[in-house]
C-alpha cells in the first residue's frame, strides 16, 4: 500500500510518498512560494538525484498536480499510475477538543478543522486548503487528518485547565492543548519497542528539542501533561520563543515600551528564547560555537535552556510517580550530546546515568544509559511523517 503524506503551509507544501509494505520513503519533496512569483518544486526520489522544477503554482491545487506529475514522471518518478496512491494523510496542527485521534476526513471533520482555525490562525487554514486541493486533484482517494494536538487530549482537567475564570474556558476554549503530539506519540511507541515492554506498563518522559521544544509525560501510553499550552509559546525556552514567563510581564512591557498587541506577541514568539538571551542566533549550533569561544550571553542562554528542560523532567517524574525512560528527539535532542549531558546534570539521584561514549553517537536509535542505570535514557530520531502514514493506513484498512 502506498500512502502520500502532506504537510501544507500557507505558501509551502511538503510531501512524502511511503511504501507501507516496507515502511520506506519512495520519494519526498517540497513546493515553495505557492501563489508567489518564483515558485518551485524540489523532488527527491529515494536513492536518486534530487531535481528542482521551477514553474508557476497559483495555488495549492497546482502544487499537488505538480507533485503527482513528479511522482509519475518517467525519469524521476516512483509510480506508474496515480491509482497506486491508496490514501493521503494530512498533518493538521490544531484539532481543539474535537479530535483525540486521527480521523478519515469528511465534511464534518473539515468544518471542525475550520472552527479550530481561531486557535491556530497561521496553520489550520493552509492545512484545510491542502486537504481541499488534494480532494480536487485526487477525487475519491480517502484522506486522513492527523492532529498535532490529538495525543494530548488524554490530559486530565487538572493538567489542562488554567486558573482563570472558568467561563473563559467555556466561552473561548482557553485551556492547555499541547503540540508536537505526533512526535511524542511516535517516540514513546518506539521507546516501548526498544525496551521490549508494553507501553501500557511504562512511564516515559519525551523531550522534543528542536527550534520549537516541548516535553511530555507519557504514562501507560497516554499523555498526562505536556509543556506547551494554549499555544506553542509556553513551556521550555526555545529558539525564538520565551517559553513560560510571568504573564504580568506582558502588560508591564506593553506599558513601559509602548508596545501594541502585535509587537508584544512578536517579541515573545520571534525575538525571545535563546536568540533573545544570547543576541546571537536561534540556532543552537551558532550559540554553542559562541559559548565555546567564551561568549557569556551564549553560555547563559544554553544554561537557561538546559535548566528549563531539567525542571520539566523532575516535574513529570513527580507527576507520574517515577520514570522508566527519558527520550530525546528532534534537531537538538537527536544530535547534540553535549546539551543532552548538561540537561541531565545532577539527575543521577533519580537513577538517570548516561555513558559518555554512547552519548556521542548521533542520529540513530540508541540507549545511551549505563548498564546499571535505573532509568533508561534513549535517543530516538522522530518521524512524524511515518506516524501520519501509519495512522492513515490503519484508518483506511478498517
Ligand atoms: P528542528 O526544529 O527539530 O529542525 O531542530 C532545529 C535545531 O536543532 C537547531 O537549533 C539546530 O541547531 C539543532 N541541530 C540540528 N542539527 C544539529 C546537529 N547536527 N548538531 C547540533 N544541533 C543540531
Amino acid at each position: 500500500m502506498k500512502i502520500l503524506v502532506i504537510n501544507a503551509g500557507s505558501s509551502s507544501l511538503k510531501y512524502q510518498l511511503f511504501d507501507m509494505d516496507k515502511e520506506t520513503v519512495m520519494a519526498k519533496g517540497l513546493c515553495e512560494r505557492i501563489g508567489i512569483e518564483g515558485s518551485q518544486l524540489k523532488h527527491q526520489p529515494n536513492g536518486r538525484e534530487a531535481i528542482t522544477i521551477s514553474k508557476s503554482m497559483k495555488n495549492h491545487a497546482d502544487a499537488i498536480k505538480m507533485v503527482i506529475d513528479a511522482l509519475l514522471d518517467v525519469n524521476h518518478g516512483v509510480i506508474q499510475d496515480m491509482g497506486e496512491i491508496a490514501a493521503v494523510g494530512h498533518r493538521i496542527v490544531h484539532g481543539g477538543e474535537y479530535f483525540s485521534g486521527s480521523v478519515v476526513i469528511d465534511e464534518k471533520v473539515k468544518a471542525a478543522i475550520n472552527e479550530c482555525a481561531a486557535l491556530a490562525p497561521l496553520h489550520n487554514p493552509p492545512n484545510l486548503i491542502g486537504i481541499e486541493a488534494c480532494q480536487e486533484v485526487m477525487p475519491g482517494v480517502p484522506m486522513v487528518g492527523v492532529f498535532d494536538t490529538a495525543f494530548h487530549q488524554t490530559m486530565p482537567s487538572e493538567a489542562y485547565l488554567y486558573a482563570i475564570p472558568y467561563e473563559l474556558y467555556e466561552k473561548y476554549k482557553i485551556r492547555k492543548y499541547g503540540f508536537h503530539g505526533t512526535s511524542h506519540k511516535y517516540v514513546a511507541q518506539r521507546a516501548a519497542a526498544l525496551l521490549n515492554k508494553p507501553i501500557e506498563d511504562l512511564k516515559i518522559i519525551t523531550c522534543h528539542l528542536g527550534n520549537g521544544s516541548s516535553i511530555t509525560a507519557v504514562k501507560n501510553g497516554k499523555s498526562i501533561d505536556t509543556s506547551m499550552g494554549f499555544t506553542p509559546l509556553a513551556g521550555v525556552v526555545m529558539g525564538t520563543r520565551s517559553g513560560t514567563i510571568d504573564p504580568a510581564i506582558v502588560t508591564f512591557l506593553m506599558e513601559k515600551e509602548n508596545l501594541s498587541l502585535k509587537e508584544v506577541n512578536d517579541l515573545l514568539n520571534k525575538k525571545s528564547g535563546v536568540l533573545g538571551l544570547s543576541g546571537i542566533s536561534s540556532d543552537f549550533r551558532d550559540i554553542e560555537a559562541a559559548a565555546n569561544e567564551g561568549n557569556k550571553r551564549a553560555q547563559l542562554a544554553l544554561e537557561i535552556f538546559e535548566y528549563s528542560v531539567r525542571k520539566y523532567i523532575g516535574e513529570y517524574a513527580a507527576l507520574m510517580g517515577g520514570v522508566d525512560a527519558v527520550v530525546f528527539t528532534a534537531g537538538i535532542g537527536e544530535n547534540n550530546g553535549v546539551i543532552r549531558k548538561r540537561i541531565l546534570k545532577g539527575l543521577d539521584f533519580m537513577g538517570i546515568k548516561i555513558e559518555e561514549q554512547k552519548n556521542n553517537i548521533r542520529g540513530k536509535e540508541i540507549d545511551i544509559s549505563t548498564e546499571d542505570a535505573k532509568v533508561r535514557t534513549l535517543v530516538i530520531p522522530t518521524n512524524e511523517e511515518l506516524m501520519i502514514a501509519l495512522d492513515t493506513k490503519k484508518l483506511v484498512e478498517q
